[in-house]
């Protein structure tokens, strides 16, 4: 008798099994650990690459997205253009009873009020004041706070920074900035016209006050980002397809549907014209994964006043110059990682075994396959086994070999970092039943159930998990 299978229950279940098998690390460990680092374990680098690899030919689909690889530290001119340097902080608050930093805004959100990110320091503080009595340190209980600050996100670096007076130099917040400042580069390349994006993938750094949540709030992590440049009478319209076409992607990748949903924003930064978050329902609650926002013409104009490059394009059928607007998507790789991990979860037994699986589409699966010989002492299936997996790494190199332990503890093993198919090579492989000569049994994770095939079945399989 099946039980019905019981979706992740916490954080922690989730982060014990990825550093278990290898899909995360927490970051400087053996020096007692860096806060909002973590490192990519084997399968991590691999779950990473596919889904990097299915965003980027998500993009590609479109023929008028282009690449772009932009650099991690750039002119601090690019930051004081973007508003940055002025403006993007975080309010911290400090508790002064256990001294633990903390967000103003969240411990406001716990009694429902909202901060809105419009609010000078002042008005912060105000606010503040003015719910202190209910305001409870999440950490240790107590009620006794500082004053608010705001603490901008930036991270400094002193890369190319030699002698006092050089200009100041940050490790880049957000990879946009890269892609408005080579609008014109690519443009220029003669292969693209507006309204056309540019894409790409890549590290950014913020100093978050307080980085939690696994991988959700990271201090360096990794953002897909797309920068979409339309005439303006054409920008709504293409920020709806981009709205629709996101939330497409994840219900196409298998995410539960009841798991995800659509926010909008009320208070918009003053150049936007609108914006959402595509939310997923973490394990700890609603949260966003990735923002689609229509910018307005703010970042080219901003760039061409302070760069003073003309950004502007030349419409010929009006015979004028204008600055193109921009809708974009932007997704963190970690928030995607946390949500495909924890969504594939699940806790169920088959054939009266109690255990974990990851049910990943094979899309996003690190391992395709694992391949077996059904005993490990019989050198001719060990032999024809490895054969068959050299066969199958021609189609996929993610092809694992598991010759440890009964098969009922290999197929555990694969289970619990989600590969889709477990392969045996038995004596019928070999000719003992002449029918079945090279035929496998191939093993589906979900079910457990198994099925006779050939090779050129098999391989059909693997190519599907591409
Ligand atoms: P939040 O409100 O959660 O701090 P944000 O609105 O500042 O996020 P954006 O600046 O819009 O985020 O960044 C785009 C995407 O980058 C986010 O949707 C998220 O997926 C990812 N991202 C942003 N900050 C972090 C972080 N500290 N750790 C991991 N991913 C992040």
């Amino acid at each position: 008798m099946e039980t019905t299978p019981t979706p992740l229950a916490s954080l922690e279940t989730l982060t014990a099994l990825c550093k278990r098998r290898g899909f995360i690390f927490p970051g400087s460990e053996i020096y007692g650990g860096f806060a909002g680092t973590y490192d990519l374990g084997p399968l991590g680098v691999a779950l990473r690459k596919n889904l990097v690899d299915l965003w980027i030919r998500s993009m590609q689909s479109h023929d008028n997205i282009a690449q772009l690889d932009s650099s991690i530290v750039t002119s601090g001119k690019v930051w004081e253009a973007s508003g940055h340097v002025s403006g993007f902080s975080d309010p911290l608050v400090m508790c002064k009873a256990c001294h633990s930093k903390l967000r103003a805004d969240h411990l406001l959100e716990a009694v429902h009020v909202a901060a809105d990110e419009k609010m000078s320091e002042g008005e912060l503080n105000a606010l503040f004041d003015a719910h202190r009595a209910e305001l409870v340190c999440p950490v240790c209980g107590k009620k006794d706070f500082g004053q608010v600050t705001a603490k901008n996100l930036l991270a400094l670096t002193n890369l190319g920074m030699f002698e006092e007076g050089d200009a100041q130099v940050y490790l880049r917040g957000e990879t946009a900035q890269g892609i408005f400042i080579n609008f014109k580069n690519v443009l220029d390349t003669g292969f693209y016209s507006v309204p056309f994006g540019i894409a790409q993938v890549g590290k950014a750094f913020r100093n978050e006050i307080s980085p939690r949540q696994f991988l959700f709030r990271k201090r360096e992590f990794e953002q897909m980002e797309m920068q979409y440049f339309v005439p303006e009478n054409e920008a709504r319209a293409s920020f709806a397809e981009w709205k629709d076409e996101r939330m497409a992607y994840y219900k196409a990748l298998g995410i539960s549907a009841s798991k995800l949903r659509f926010k909008q924003h009320e208070n918009l930064v003053f150049y936007a014209k609108d914006a959402c978050d595509i939310e997923y329902e973490y394990p700890f609650g609603w949260g966003e994964l990735e923002g689609i926002h229509y910018r307005g013409e703010y970042d080219l104009t901003q760039h061409q006043k302070f760069s003073g490059v003309d950004l502007r394009v030349y419409d010929e059928e009006r015979k004028e110059h204008f600055i193109p607007h921009v809708v974009e998507a932007s997704v963190g790789v970690d928030r995607t990682m946390l949500m495909v991990l924890a969504d594939a979860y699940y806790e169920d037994e088959l054939n009266g075994e109690k255990r974990v699986v990851l049910r990943f589409n094979p899309k996003v699966a690190p391992i395709k396959a694992m391949v077996s010989p059904l005993l490990k002492n019989k050198p001719e299936l060990v032999q024809k086994a490895q054969e068959v997996r050299a066969f199958l790494k021609k189609i996929h190199p993610a092809i694992a070999w598991d010759d440890n332990g009964n098969i009922g503890k290999r197929y555990r093993r694969q289970d619990e970092i989600g590969t889709p198919y477990c392969i045996t090579i038995d004596f019928d492989t070999l000719g003992e039943t002449p029918e079945l000569k090279d035929t496998v049994t191939l093993r589906d994770r979900d079910t457990g159930s198994q099925e006779r095939l050939t090779l050129a079945e098999v391989a059909e399989k693997i190519s599907g998990t591409i």
